[in-house]
């Protein structure tokens, strides 16, 4: 890999003038044309990438200041909003469709000089955990083409493993940052609910979708999370509260911690040996070295994904009833008035998996089963959250697993989605309570990658990224790619 391939490299490069922005785009494009057969790139943002970096050159050459962010060739998945450019969240029914605004993330990327050199293929309305519920076809994991990078942050994921950019933008529902972060040896982060703007962000279950990072680096997670995050008039149900300086906390070393295993985690029937044996294996390191670990019992596990499917479906089924065959992109040309405009346009323009998400999203909010399935559904999220914040009162995090194996083969299950569903089984608590949660590359499995799982207090990003960055310093499993 070139020196650039890490942002700080680049970024000193270009304050030394060793190299211009302009060059650092074509090093990236070049690459993403070297590596076109992972089909990682839906669209390259050639023209709007090197316009950005040409005003880059010149606030240089003019001896003006460079935003922080100014070298930095980030990614952004195709459910993120992009004033001008193409968005479709990888399907067929948003076909032709234009951003008309951008997301405020992506506001304040740019505002800090960030180049957005293209968008990621992803699941299909980010329903997914292998990408290959794509419109657009499956994405290959860089460290075996055989395997999938996950779902539905695919893209995302393996345009950071592969080194196509130095960060990406994923946004994260029930494990989509975390889930692919494991199985392409990345580092992905799924902030508390509510610390970053939604703004632009294609809604698939709007009480759990989170933007977030994916990188190689905890530095750059951290300085980015400190410009995307805060309060935004345009997301009500984002915070107001003060964003601490997450780059500057990074380096504060905060002495002993407390931390939960969860009994139901590490027993799961499912989980790989190897990544078990490797969780016990830190979790004895990190108590030699002085933390107070200990089990916890947490007696939820198998009600996490029945009540995330019912809850998301439900919210899906009315989040994308807006398209409609009239609004956005793709109308079929069999409708022959308004009811068959809706028909056909949905029927052809949505894949299997958002047919049957809206399916049964739409089933259980019906009259007659609302109670059985909803509601019922909602207190026990409330259970989840209360007994999860009651373990984090005793203990400043939760260490798990983030996924129970490494990189399935592509095409091996995505014929059984009740399996698809079980790949998310350690990610979407963290979703359901709205607590922040990070996979660290720490675990492999017959030399795949594999994340471990840290999750924290509501908030306190700060905390749980400087001890990512001393767990990545003490047991980082480095799987450098050809
Ligand atoms: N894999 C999960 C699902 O299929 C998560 C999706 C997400 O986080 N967007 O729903």
């Amino acid at each position: 890999m070139s020196k650039i391939d890490a942002f700080s490299n680049s970024r000193e490069a270009l304050l030394n003038s060793d190299i211009s922005a302009v060059e650092l785009v074509n090093h990236f494009i070049e690459r993403i044309e070297k590596h076109a057969e992972l089909n990682v790139f839906l669209e390259v943002f050639g023209e709007s990438a090197l316009a950005k970096a040409k005003e880059i050159d010149e606030k240089l050459s003019k001896g003006e200041e460079i935003g922080r962010l100014a070298g930095m060739v980030i990614s952004i998945k195709d459910n993120i909003c992009y004033k001008g450019h193409k968005i479709s969240a990888s399907s067929h029914i948003l076909e032709g469709f234009e951003s008309l605004f951008s997301s405020t993330v992506v506001e304040r990327l740019l505002a800090e000089d960030a180049i957005i050199i293209g968008r990621t293929n992803c699941d299909e309305f980010a329903m997914g955990s292998s990408n290959e519920n794509s419109y657009f076809g499956n994405v290959k994991n860089p460290h075996n083409t055989k395997t999938t990078p996950g779902g539905s942050s695919g893209g995302a994921s393996a345009s950071v493993a592969a080194g196509l950019c130095h960060l990406s933008l994923g946004s994260d529902t029930g494990g989509s940052i975390r889930q692919p972060a494991s199985f392409t040896g990345t580092i992905g982060l799924k902030p508390t609910y509510g610390r970053v703007s939604r703004h632009g962000l294609i809604a698939y279950a709007s009480s759990f979708d989170q933007f977030g990072p994916i990188s190689n680096s905890i530095e750059d997670i951290a300085l980015v999370m400190e410009i995307m995050a805060g309060g935004d008039e345009y997301d009500s149900t984002c915070s107001k509260s003060d964003v601490p300086s997450y780059s500057d906390l990074l380096k504060d070393k905060k002495g002993k911690k407390r931390i939960a295993y969860l009994d139901s985690h590490l027993n799961h029937e499912g989980l790989d040996p190897e990544v078990k044996k490797r969780t016990e294996e830190i979790i004895d390191g990190l108590r030699s070295e002085g933390h107070v670990v200990e089990e916890c019992k947490f007696d939820l596990l198998e009600q996490l994904i029945p009540v995330y499917q019912v809850l998301t479906t439900a919210e899906a089924s009315s989040n994308l009833a807006r398209y409609d065959g009239i609004h956005f992109g793709y109308r079929s040309d069999k409708a022959t008035d308004l009811y068959t405009t809706y028909v056909k346009s949905r029927s052809e323009g949505f894949g299997k998996e958002v047919k049957r998400r809206i399916m049964l999203g739409t089933y259980v909010l019906s009259e007659g089963y609302y109670d059985a399935y909803f509601s019922k559904a909602q207190k026990v999220r409330r259970l989840v959250k209360e007994r999860t914040e009651a373990i984090l009162k005793d203990y400043d995090f939760i260490i798990s697993p983030s996924t129970p194996h490494a990189a399935f083969e592509l095409g091996s299950q995505v014929e059984d989605p009740i399996k698809m569903y079980l790949e998310d089984i350690f990610t979407v608590q963290a979703n359901l309570t709205g607590q922040p949660a990070i996979s660290l590359p720490l675990a492999e499995s017959a030399g795949m990658p594999v994340g471990v799982q840290l999750m924290g207090k509501d908030f306190n990003e700060a905390e749980l990224l400087q001890f990512s960055a001393e767990l990545l310093h003490n047991y980082h499993l480095k799987k450098d790619l050809a």
